[in-house]
């Protein structure tokens, strides 16, 4: 055996010692193999597939200490409780803590037993401090949330750039391995260039999660969907996000007066509001959060069934790493997205107003695009995600999707598209600037004045779907767009115009099928994967023993056991600790701690 497949046999027996799982996922492997072969590394891999044993299973390897910059401070503690759980020797420094408390911790860091140290990036503007780091060994840095270093990630920050300059301050460059969920070019390159990897090996994985299923909704009365969807599901954990703090607000309030315990998550509450709805989340005390995007970074409760986007979000990236917060056991989730034109309209204010430069508003319009896009396509919403973030080979169906499951055809609307075509068309050569609503009023032959201005009344497409709804119409627009024929250019305007492909159909070389719906779509469409189901009393018995005894050790029950974890033990009925052992997610330490109070239930509640 070579040297690194010797490294790897031990890794894999401190994954099955300290995380009780018995083999690395696909997409770890690699990652792994680099870092142990001393490379610098990046790893770009979707929320839940695993990254931070990437990091730590080489950090428990290496000589000396791993430094881990991660961005949230709050959710620091959590991380080094989890691993401290699992028996992981970690720590972590940042501005929460007393000198004291500092002391103890540098001391602890000192002994040689403490291989992670985690840390706020902002901690490396102390000169004072980083004189101290550079007194350690540290063997390797990992960099989490690797995209906020870049402007054109959607959390930068400013603190990250700190990390090069610290590092070439060092005595002797530690290796490099940076993390992230973010796959745009510009941001990995900026991660390459910005850390001063050398160069780096770049690992990005597949994005699918397979355990996730997906579906886009079109509720009229949203709040009794989430209420009694809610309600269907009082026993599992769900994130919903809204666009804005007041729909969080009167959300919450309204899962509140149906007796739901729901909690309430937006920027505008206090660090000590936020700390409690968070805390709740994370023990078990509240089942649902309803939150804004401020919530999630980092967020690494396991066992979240559902994540329902109340309003359409700004971009594919945001709803995908979002979304990607359920499910992280590996069990099966629900991601829903509730969409209503009226969300179009707010993402495309709050663009507008964020006084952000004119280039970058015409690239977040654009990518504001690909989301609606997501939210009008007939063909497989999995794909199109999986599609968008470059994998283009994955398959056109992945019969777990809203779309894949409705009952649906491919319906002929060649001449439908003609119409449409032929409507932009004409506004293009005229030189209107032509937006989907004005596409939309001059195919239903409106009336409104500054069409009539115009003169677009005596188009030879003015009044062509005269007989129809105008959401119908615009929904039309809104498919072609997604089904590629049309896009929607991004000025001081919008403007729909033409792709190569709606030539042919224009001149009757190509016809266009699209895949519709048979039935009003609506409930039905909700995808039917739902968690396996395991004897639940019997689960149910696990659960309460699991809250037990996160209360005594003051850690939130997803860390004593994730429900992977508990499902696992359901499904095997362990008799004996030997057997007990086997349990996925069952490591040394968790089973000496807690072993025998689980054997204990599974046998009081077997049958
Ligand atoms: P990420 O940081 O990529 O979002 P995490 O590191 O939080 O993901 O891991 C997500 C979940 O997957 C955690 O519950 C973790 O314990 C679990 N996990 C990680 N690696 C494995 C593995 N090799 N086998 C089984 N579960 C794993």
């Amino acid at each position: 055996m070579n040297d690194l497949s010797v490294q790897m046999t031990a890794a894999r027996t401190l994954l099955r010692r300290f995380y009780g799982y018995d083999s690395f996922r696909a997409a770890q492997e690699p990652v792994i193999e680099s870092l142990l072969s001393r490379q610098d590394t990046v790893a770009i891999m979707p929320t839940g597939a695993g990254k931070s044993i990437c990091f730590q299973i080489p950090a428990l390897m290496l000589p000396g200490i791993t430094l881990v910059i991660s961005p949230l401070i709050s959710l620091m503690k959590d991380q080094v409780d989890a691993l401290t759980e699992q028996g992981v020797p970690a720590t972590f420094l940042n501005s929460t803590l007393s000198f004291a408390e500092a002391q103890e911790r540098l001391k602890y860091i000192a002994s040689g037993e403490c291989k992670l140290v985690y840390l706020a990036p902002e901690r490396l503007e102390s000169e004072n401090f980083r004189r101290k780091m550079a007194a350690f060994n540290v063997s390797m840095v990992a960099v989490d949330e690797a995209h906020c270093v870049s402007q054109w990630g959607h959390d930068f920050r400013p603190s990250y750039r700190l990390i090069a300059p610290f590092i070439a301050g060092l005595p002797r460059r530690p290796l490099m391995g940076a993390f992230t969920a973010t796959a745009t070019p510009e941001v990995k390159d900026d991660m390459v260039k910005l850390l001063k990897l050398r160069e780096p090996r770049v690992y990005v994985s597949g994005f699918d999660r397979p355990n996730l299923s997906f579906a886009v909704l079109r509720e009229k009365n949203k709040d009794a969907f989430v209420a009694s969807f809610v309600q269907e599901h009082v026993s599992d954990a769900g994130i919903i996000y809204t666009a804005t703090r007041k729909n969080a607000e009167s959300l919450c309030d309204f899962l509140r007066q149906r007796n739901i315990r729901a909690g309430c998550y937006h920027a505008g509450l206090t660090d000590e509001e936020r700390k409690e709805a968070q805390e709740d989340f994370l023990y078990d005390n509240i089942s649902v959060i309803v939150a804004t995007c401020a919530f999630g970074m980092g967020i690494d409760k396991s066992n979240v069934r559902y994540v329902i986007h109340y309003n359409m979000p700004q971009n594919v990236e945001a709803y995908y790493q979002e979304a990607g917060r359920a499910g992280r056991d590996g069990e099966n989730a629900q991601c829903l997205l509730l969409f209503s034109e009226s969300d179009v309209a707010t993402q495309r204010y709050l663009i507008n107003r964020s006084g952000e430069d004119e280039a970058r508003i015409a690239y977040n319009l654009s990518r504001l695009q690909f989301m609606v896009n997501y939210c009008h396509t007939t063909e497989c919403l999995r794909h199109f995600i999986i599609n968008y973030f470059g994998d283009t080979a994955f398959p056109r169906e992945c019969h777990n999707c809203s779309n894949c499951l409705s009952a649906k055809s491919k319906v002929d609307v060649t001449i439908d598209a003609q119409k449409v075509f032929s409507c932009v068309y004409r506004l293009n050569r005229a030189k209107i600037n032509a937006s989907v609503v004005m596409v939309t009023r001059v195919l239903m032959g409106s009336k409104d004045k500054r069409l009539l201005a115009l003169g677009l009344d005596k188009l030879s497409t003015y009044g062509l779907f005269r007989s129809r709804e105008r959401g119908e119409i615009k929904e039309l627009v809104q498919r072609f767009m997604a089904a590629d024929y049309l896009e929607q250019r991004e000025g001081q305007y919008a403007n729909v115009v033409l792709k190569s492909s709606a030539y042919p159909v224009l001149k009757s070389e190509a016809k266009v099928y699209l895949n519709l719906p048979q039935k009003a779509p609506s409930r039905a469409r909700t995808p039917v994967k739902e968690p396996l189901t395991v004897d639940t009393e019997l689960f149910e018995a696990l659960r309460v023993l699991r809250k037990k005894i996160a209360r005594q050790e003051k850690v939130p029950p997803y860390m004593v056991f994730a429900d992977s974890a508990l499902r696992d033990m359901c499904a095997k009925k362990p008799r004996t600790l030997e057997a007990m052992r086997q349990v996925k997610g069952v490591g040394d330490l968790k089973l000496q701690r807690y072993g025998q109070d689980f054997l204990a239930c599974l046998m009081a509640n077997s049958h």
